[in-house]
């Protein structure tokens, strides 16, 4: 096992690694910005290290200084968390050619699944469902994409291969709309991911968003960790997720699952990782994977009893997975509200001091959060301040702590979405389960959002 490890990240998930370096023994250092120099995992960190000024470009997403750090500390693995450089394949391969562990999967699974055409056409030689759509990246011919258009059948959406982040995406609903979209999401594709190229899919009108987690180590094992739902977003953000997902047959998670874990096998996948779907009418459709550990992986967690940062870990460092697919059972059910410093109507960011933080308690209630009262949230990076997850034998007993938890929650100096999570707890539909990628931003129009 490694005896150092740093940290490339900041906020909850930076707090989270932390833990589970300490679990295992293991030692870690944290590198911050000027913006983090309070942040209590700073403070309570074996060795901490600034790195460069609260703009990320200089500090969280510099790979020369992170690297640099990681040779003057003697860390010998790094852990990217998620977002930041954790899916970037150069930065992977430039911590591996420095002679450091990468915590995640190898460069070229990165790239693979990096480049959404790529991914999809791996899913579908690996026998993963798709959604249906072009055979690859889209020609120039407007003549050719018509012809494509036809054959999926309208409303079709347009991607962009190197998208991310709900961004470079369009919807076309009529043939008259059709070319015109396609060179506007190409021109903004190139111009915002470096890639020009995009690709069609049916645009599947009331989908859920349904995930599922996987594990792999060097030795050719895989196994899937159940699923979660993740339907409740807004602008394609998530913000609240949910294991297990409710109402959906369990042989059919079971089929898409065995199918996920395959296809690692296949690939050569190692680490853990995220296969996304989206789930209408009973079937499944691959959308992308993320090649990372999910902010939502807590809910997973909590019913499986795994602890999936200590996997990842565990992974790098070689060890064999400690379980087969059989072994792994399913407790209770769980729910992730994502705790946003931002107006809960209107969602501009509230950074700025908390002058008052108390955090939930009680069975069944884990909060992973790096805030505390006197904490600045900087208005550098991503409003989000933490998470609360609760676990209940049942989808109602967890709504139930989850209301308890939020009504004990107090945060003062800031705004935050707390009121939102509470209207959403008391909303009959969510209550009922099993709400569309829509649903959410309905309910606001509705509610005047
Ligand atoms: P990103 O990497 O930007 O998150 P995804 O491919 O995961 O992009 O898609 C993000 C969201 O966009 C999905 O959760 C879903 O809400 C919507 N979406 C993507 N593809 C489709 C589709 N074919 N039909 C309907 N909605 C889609």
């Amino acid at each position: 096992m490694f005896k150092k490890v740093l940290i490339a990240n900041r906020g909850e998930i930076a707090l989270r690694i932390q833990r589970a370096c300490r679990e295992l023994g293991i030692k870690s250092v944290v590198v911050y910005s000027e913006a983090d120099r309070d942040a209590k995992y700073v403070r309570l960190a074996d060795e901490a290290v600034c790195i460069g000024p609260a703009p990320s470009a200089q500090s969280y997403l510099s790979m020369p200084a992170i690297i640099a750090t990681a040779e003057v500390t003697d860390a010998e693995a790094i852990h990217p968390g998620y977002g930041f450089l954790s899916e970037n394949a150069d930065f992977a391969e430039r911590v591996e050619r420095s002679g450091f562990t990468f915590i995640g999967p190898t460069p070229e699974s990165i790239r693979l699944m990096g480049d959404k055409v790529s991914a999809k056409q791996a899913m579908i030689r690996a026998g993963v469902p798709c959604v249906p759509g072009s055979e690859g990246a889209l020609p120039e011919d407007p003549k050719e994409i018509i012809k494509i258009a036809r054959t999926v059948g309208y409303p079709v959406i347009i991607k962009a291969a190197g998208g991310g982040g709900g961004r470079g995406m369009r919807v076309v609903h009529t043939e008259a709309a059709l070319v015109h979209a396609v060179q506007t999401t190409r021109a903004e594709a190139g111009a915002a991911f470096g890639n020009p190229e995009v690709y069609m899919e049916k645009f599947l009108e009331n989908p859920r968003h349904v995930e599922i987690q996987v594990l792999a180590d060097t030795f050719k094992n895989a196994v899937w960790l159940g699923e979660r739902d993740c339907s409740m977003q807004r602008r394609h953000q998530k913000i609240i997720e949910e294991a297990p997902a409710p109402g959906i047959p369990r042989r059919n998670i079971e089929k898409v699952g065995d199918r996920c874990a395959a296809a690692c096998k296949k690939m050569g996948y190692r680490g853990a990782g995220t296969f996304e779907f989206l789930y209408e009418n009973g079937e499944f459709y691959f959308i992308e994977m993320n090649t990372r550990v999910q902010v939502e992986h807590p809910v997973t967690e909590m019913v499986t009893g795994i602890d999936i940062v200590q996997q990842q870990i565990k992974i790098a460092a070689g060890e064999k997975l400690p379980f087969t697919q059989r072994q792994i059972e399913m407790h209770g059910h769980a729910i992730e509200c994502r705790i946003n410093a931002e107006d809960p109507v209107k969602f501009v960011p509230s950074p700025g001091r908390i002058t008052m933080w108390h955090a939930p308690g009680g069975p069944g209630v884990r909060v992973d959060s790096h805030a505390y009262t006197n904490y600045f949230v900087p208005p550098n990076y991503d409003s989000m301040i933490g998470k609360i997850i609760v676990h209940g034998d049942t989808r109602e007993q967890a709504l139930a702590r989850m209301r308890i938890a939020l009504s004990e929650t107090v945060v003062e100096g800031i705004q935050t979405n707390i009121p939102l999570h509470r209207e959403l707890m008391a909303d009959a539909k969510f209550i009922e389960g099993g709400t569309s990628i829509h649903y959410l931003e309905g309910w606001m129009a509705a509610h005047k959002r």
